[in-house]
């Protein structure tokens, strides 16, 4: 197998732990721990991204070679890893939860590609850090399949997003206790490289603030800008506006973010400001979940189940609420309370104009329409109608560019009905409301073609629905890949019709309903 090029630049720039080994304890007036991944029994690759594979300059034989195995599943490094832990804090379900930092994530260097791009690789998984409190620093292959699944379909829906090159099963048993119940049991373990250009969170500057650590604070701040935001640093050479145009970026790209999880059905599940990547990509993939029936009051996350601050339809106000735990958390250094708030508000604008944005898209309206016949109205009606008829909302975005104009039916929505009562509740409702939506993009005068084609385009007919995630999963534990590989290959393509791969777009069947994996999901991963 080929080595990779290493520019490690976040060991190299900002201070580490003087304090050496593995060994649980709270890291202070340092950026991260130097640990090395913890050798796993038997790694044996399970899956792996062939488009990531080749971002970084692998081929397909250096994949398959048992050295591929061994670096991705922490048995050996290459030439030029240097692997450390972060420090961070974070607020947990709206607490401030002290220092939290990797507790099985093991960055093991920073890639400089063919291409020229910066790519960190992160184990998950990888055994225990400084970082790992009372956990095992492990991960189960059930939980590491989502996680690889998820994002990598993420990707391909356009969603901003870490990525993933490789999974890897350990060949060790891991014990989980699934639901919290004491039942725990042991599952297969598996690592995951995640890839993306920063792993830095929300968190990372949180721990310095709450410690008071202000000059390592700037040094982080400022590191971040130019490693990870150089046209900023390019643009803005007066340090303070500098910090201060990077924090309306951070928020900007946050506000874009949530509007694309709002327009395919994404639930994060933990949005805990340790989960919030600064670049304002999707990060940590846990007991995230995605849309089947549109409810946007539903929550995957049992662990959340009480207050349901996570739920799906919260999301957007939930990272304002982060980006305001940043903006309290870099105010030692910028010192300036105005711009922060300005931004906190440019927040709550940009998100407003993306997800009008992508709604006008999804119903197909070449602009929207404010006034008389408000294009928001319409909106409004279809969601509440969504949601009562319990309809699943991917298929019903798909197919709504099949209606005929002439005469709008619920035919080209059989399949989107989870209920029939539900059904028969909002039939006549929603009739009237396709004649509306008719009328309104009779007004608009697209050619049909050009309005299906656009879309389709935007309204995906290939999600990692939870029950297809289950599926995959159940099928690994039983020892076939198969069934992940096959689901990887279309979700390659998740806006294309793919005849011969129909059952991947089929709602939720009743049997996963209430089912553990498709409905509820907790932390224990
Ligand atoms: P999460 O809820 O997965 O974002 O995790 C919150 C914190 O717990 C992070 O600091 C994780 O690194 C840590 N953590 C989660 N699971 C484990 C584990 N199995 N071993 C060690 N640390 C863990
Ligand atoms: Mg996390």
């Amino acid at each position: 197998m080929r080595d990779l090029r290493f520019d490690n630049r976040f060991v190299r720039e900002l201070p580490g732990d003087p304090e050496e080994g593995r060994h649980v304890r709270q890291v202070h007036g340092a950026c991260y721990s130097r640990v090395e991944p913890t050798p796993v029994r038997a790694p044996k690759l399970l899956a792996w991204s062939r488009e990531v594979a080749d971002l970084l300059g692998f081929d397909a034989a250096d994949v398959r070679s048992q050295r591929f195995a061994e670096v991705f599943g922490g048995n050996a490094l290459l030439p030029g890893m240097e692997p450390y832990a972060a420090c961070y804090g974070g607020h947990q379900f709206g607490n401030w939860a002290g220092q939290l930092g990797d507790g099985r994530a093991i960055t093991l260097g920073e890639t400089i590609n063919p291409r020229g791009q910066r790519w960190e690789l992160q184990l998950k998984g990888a055994g225990p850090t400084p970082y790992s409190r009372s956990a095992d620093g492990r991960a189960v292959l059930r939980s590491s399949l989502r996680e690889f699944l998820c994002s990598e379909a993420m990707h391909y829906l356009g969603v901003p997003t870490t990525r993933a090159l490789s999974l890897v099963a350990t060949g060790e048993q891991v014990v989980r206790d699934m639901f919290y119940d004491g039942r725990p049991r042991p599952e297969p373990g598996a690592v995951v490289c995640r890839v993306a250009p920063s792993f830095i969170r929300f968190g990372n500057f949180e721990i310095f603030a709450a410690r008071g650590e202000e000059s390592l604070l700037a040094r982080l701040i400022d590191f971040t800008i130019e490693r990870d935001f150089p046209e900023l640093a390019q643009a803005e050479p007066d340090p303070a506006r500098r910090r201060i145009a990077w924090f309306e970026e951070v928020c900007r790209r946050t506000a874009v973010l949530m509007a694309h999880w709002m327009r395919v059905g994404f639930v994060h599940g933990v949005m805990n400001t340790d989960n919030m990547s600064i670049l304002g990509l999707t990060i940590d993939y846990g007991p995230y979940g995605w849309i089947d029936n549109f409810d946007p009051d539903w929550t995957p996350n049992t662990t959340d189940a009480s207050g349901r601050r996570y739920r799906f339809g919260h999301q957007p106000r939930i990272a304002h609420w982060n980006l305001w735990q940043l903006a309290n958390a870099i105010y030692p250094v910028v010192r300036a309370v105005e711009p922060l708030e300005r931004a906190l508000v440019a927040y709550a604008d940009v998100h407003e104009v993306e997800y009008r944005r992508m709604m006008q898209a999804k119903l197909g309206l070449a602009d929207w329409r404010a006034g008389e016949q408000a294009d928001d109205g319409l909106l409004e009606q279809l969601q509440r109608l969504l949601q009562r008829g319990e309809m699943d909302m991917t298929l019903f975005f798909r197919r709504l560019a099949d209606v005929d104009l002439e005469a709008p039916s619920l035919a080209v929505f059989e399949e989107a009905f989870y209920d029939p009562s539900a059904r028969a509740a909002v039939e006549d409702e929603l009739v009237g409301w396709l004649r509306a939506y008719a009328a309104r993009l009779r007004i608009d005068g697209v050619p049909g073609a050009h309005r299906r084609a656009a879309m389709n385009r935007v309204n995906p007919l290939y999600v990692p629905r939870n029950y297809l995630a289950q599926q995959a999963i159940d099928a690994a534990e039983a020892g076939n890949v198969g069934e992940l590989e096959a689901l990887l290959e279309v979700l390659r393509q998740p806006y294309v019709e793919q005849p011969e791969s129909e059952r991947f777009a089929a709602r939720r069947p009743d049997w996963a309903r209430n089912k553990a994996g498709c409905s509820m999901l907790s932390c224990s991963s």
